[in-house]
């Protein structure tokens, strides 16, 4: 029972990030819930005075300093976010406004909640960097959860995509990287990028990484003519068909934007995301980084884009701090494969343990 809403907390929680993340929209990120998305940006925006950085400190980078990571042992874990609404907000060691500044988080930075905040507590207790640090909260707003529940045992499993791509030199660059953390990922590719970039598809499908469909021309599927629907779909299979070797069993629709009819015209799984960094708005490999290992958790899809350098950099940090949590990272097949049931369906934002 209680698992079951915490479950249903951290849903809505999922949601209201997509939702947060669909704001200002111009390139691949959420499309449906505009209603709701309204009503996050409108909490998000009716923050206090900023807290901006006085103090002398030197920002520091969180993601060249060692991270303190949860063990398996630790008994709770997090399922809460904090939005940062305020720019450049001080990360401090204690709750108390002279406490010590340990990093500065840039606003659009989602924290992992760890502790519920009293009303009369002016800081939220929050992970940065993987440590345990507080935040003023009239410089950031709960996006979700109330709370710490315990740790879920067994493998933590974790996809990371990436969409829009493959780009010519930014993607050989991300596959180098992966191939040194030994990680398999998925590519979500468009037909019209694949075309001129089959060498760079080849390589990663030798490469035991999954080549999946982004449609050919990155069109909205909801809004285009049956016909239409399938060639996009259909052509993108067949390009890739021709360099990696097989047809992709998954498709990521443009915007997450699908309907009854993009459904019906694909075989494939749907496969949409349970984490959005936002990585083609901040292009910042920092917030990236901060916006992926913050909110980590089994069974997570996380969406980003190779033809973005500041995503690729930021891919140097995520893997090896996701490795340091326990986190195995797989391809969509493979996490579809362990975790799927007939009663997911064929569209997935996530692929969380049923347990
Ligand atoms: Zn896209």
């Amino acid at each position: 029972m209680k698992l079951l809403s915490i479950k249903i907390l951290y849903k809505t929680a999922a949601i209201a990030l997509v939702c947060l993340m669909t704001i200002a929209m111009t390139s691949c990120g959420g499309g449906s819930s505009k209603a709701s998305s309204q009503a996050v940006a409108s909490e998000a925006v009716s923050s206090e005075p900023q807290d901006t950085a006085e103090e002398s400190e030197a920002s520091s980078s969180q993601q060249e300093s060692e991270p303190e990571i949860p063990t398996e042992n630790d008994k709770q874990t997090t399922f809460g976010t904090v939005l940062v609404t305020g720019d450049k907000v001080n990360i401090r060691a204690e709750a108390k406004s002279d406490a010590k500044v340990t990093g500065r988080a840039a606003a659009g930075t989602v924290l992992a909640l760890l502790k519920n905040r009293g009303e009369d507590e002016e800081f939220y207790k929050v992970s940065y960097g993987g440590k345990e640090a507080y935040i003023a909260a009239s410089v950031s707003t709960q996006l979700s959860g109330t709370g710490v529940q315990a740790a879920s045992k067994g493998e933590k499993l974790i996809a990371l995509t990436f969409d829009d791509g493959p780009d010519k030199n930014l993607t050989p660059q991300l596959l180098d990287i992966l191939k040194s953390e030994e990680v398999q990922a998925t590519f979500f590719v468009l037909g019209s990028a694949a075309k001129v970039n089959p060498s760079v598809i080849k390589r990663a499908a030798e490469e035991g990484h999954q080549i999946a469909s982004h449609t050919y021309n990155h069109k909205d599927l909801t809004s285009i003519s049956e016909a239409k629907l399938k060639s996009e779909i259909n052509d993108t299979a067949k390009v890739i068909e021709q360099n990696a070797g097989s047809k992709p069993i998954a498709l990521r629709p443009p915007y997450g934007a699908y309907n009854a009819a993009v459904l019906n015209a694909v075989d494939v799984n749907v496969i949409i995301w349970s984490i959005d960094p936002m990585d083609w708005k901040f292009k910042d490999a920092e917030i990236v980084y901060q916006n992926v290992v913050n909110v980590a958790r089994d069974g997570d899809i996380v969406l980003m884009h190779d033809v973005h350098a500041s995503s690729v950099e930021a891919m140097k940090s995520i893997i090896p701090a996701l490795k340091l949590r326990g986190f195995s990272f797989v391809t969509i097949e493979k996490l579809i494969e362990l975790r799927s049931t007939p009663a997911h369906g064929k569209v997935y934002n996530d692929l969380r343990n049923a347990a």
